[in-house]
């Protein structure tokens, strides 16, 4: 794609990255017809094309940006599935975040949308208020017929069966040891996560006993709530950074000291950030080295299961035990997006699924988005809604018992009695010996 830029604008690092990114879109158009929000709308403005059109003229030109254009960027997922499918390279993600930052500084949102993204900034990534709110939106339910129309969308995202306390782990330092007598074969630090702890503890919990089980000793870090995603995909960049620089100094301590050496995420949203730190903070002469020492020594959970020996843990007694009920319970395998898209991984953690015993199908269309992206289903309801009600057919009309997935945002989003969703970690631990999950 053609840019013009001026020279003063190029002497600006951050344009001249987006100018490299913009020359790299040949305007093919393959990515349309995996982009999500086309195939619903079928608006070139809601393709990855278009988006990346209207952000060189918003970088190019920023005074005359309109708000059409803030309205089809706010529609877009970051779901990556474009990045998956372009075959020119085109680094989507980083633009994304070049283009809304920009978007962000020419454009103010309404006062009622800020506040949303705030108090949204401020409670998700604190598992005890997200878990206090959740408790209060049971109240609030007794009101909805009272609230504005945007109150009462966002209440009805709110989950309704909550755990009746957050999960412990995450909430100290600890040190999980590992199941055996020699040395263990290897010390992660596990990232014990905001949102999840307070939805679903069990998948911490079954992390642990599973890793544990492998001979691998696990870390948690009590500073590290959270990774930063939440804030840093919707505007709150001053929280983000300050998340982000956090675990960055602590984990990076924890490698160069020798406590640790990997750090593991269990929710793929976060992995995909941790991954990206090196990247984020590359200007950055403080913190530059030690961000990519960070991002290189990060892997999802199933990329260090995926090292280990296994032998042990399916001779155990207890996985025996199991061992049946596994054989008969076919799962559909749903890949996140910040999985498959974000961290390139698809086929691993179907393929230890299926070392366990399961049998594994995927549903149609599995590339894209189940409408969750953080809180998206909370910011775009309708487009959310429409993605889900797909994915949830697809899922169905694979006849499976139960789904695995490897992001809480996913887990929650498409959880329902007949579609019982659970972590990929929690079926790997019945497997080994665990409780059954649903
Ligand atoms: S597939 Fe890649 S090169 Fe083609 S239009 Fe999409 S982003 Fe541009
Ligand atoms: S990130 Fe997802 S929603 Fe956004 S343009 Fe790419 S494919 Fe479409």
């Amino acid at each position: 794609m053609q840019t013009h830029f001026t020279t003063e604008q190029l002497n600006d690092p951050v344009i001249a990255r987006a100018d490299s990114i913009l020359r790299a879109c040949v305007h093919c158009g393959f990515c349309t017809a995996t982009c999500p929000t086309f195939v619903l709308t079928g608006d070139e403005r809601d393709s990855p094309r278009g988006r990346i059109w209207m952000m060189r003229e918003l970088l190019e030109n920023p005074e005359s940006v309109s708000a059409d254009t803030g309205f089809h960027l706010d529609r877009c997922l970051g779901c990556l599935s474009c990045t998956t499918t372009c075959p020119s390279g085109v680094d989507y993600p980083h633009l994304l975040d070049i283009g809304r930052a920009k978007m962000a500084e020419q454009v103010r949102r309404p006062w009622g949308e800020r506040l949303m993204r705030r108090m949204l900034a401020r409670i998700i990534p604190h598992a005890g208020r997200f878990h206090i709110m959740m408790r209060l939106a049971r109240v609030g339910r007794l009101f909805r017929w009272a609230m504005p129309a945007a109150m009462r969308r966002m209440l009805d995202k709110v989950p309704t069966a909550i755990p009746a306390r957050i999960d412990p782990v995450g909430a100290r330092d600890a040190v999980y040891p590992a199941d055996t007598e020699s040395e263990p074969v290897r010390r992660v630090a596990m990232l014990a996560g905001c949102a999840s702890r307070a939805l679903e503890p069990d998948i911490n919990a079954a992390s642990i006993r599973l890793l544990n089980r492998l001979g691998v000793e696990v870390r948690v870090y009590a500073q590290i709530h959270c990774c930063g995603a939440l804030a840093h995909h919707i505007g709150e960049t001053e929280q983000a950074d300050t998340s982000v620089h956090k675990a960055v100094a602590r984990w990076h301590d924890a490698l160069t000291n020798g406590e640790v050496d990997a750090i593991i995420t269990n929710a793929s949203g976060c992995g995909t950030m941790v991954k990206d730190y090196g990247d984020m903070l590359q200007h950055d002469p403080a913190w530059a080295a030690k961000a990519a020492a960070v991002s290189a020594a990060s892997f999802d959970i199933s990329e260090v299961l995926a090292q280990c020996d296994w032998t042990a843990s399916f001779t155990h007694p207890a996985a025996k035990a199991n061992a049946d009920a596994v054989a008969k319970t076919r799962l559909a395998y749903h890949s996140a997006c910040s999985l498959q898209h974000g961290q390139n991984i698809h086929g691993l953690p179907k393929r230890l699924l299926q070392q366990a015993g399961f049998t594994v199908v995927e549903p149609r269309d599995g590339h894209l988005c189940c409408g969750s992206a953080g809180v998206y289903n909370i910011l775009q309801p309708d487009m959310a809604d429409g993605l889900k009600s797909r994915k949830l057919d697809t899922l169905h009309a694979t006849g499976a018992a139960a789904v695995a997935a490897g992001n809480i945002g996913c887990i929650t989003q498409l959880n329902a009695p007949d579609v019982p969703v659970r972590h990929t970690i929690q079926f790997l631990d019945w497997a080994t010996g665990g409780a059954k999950p649903f």
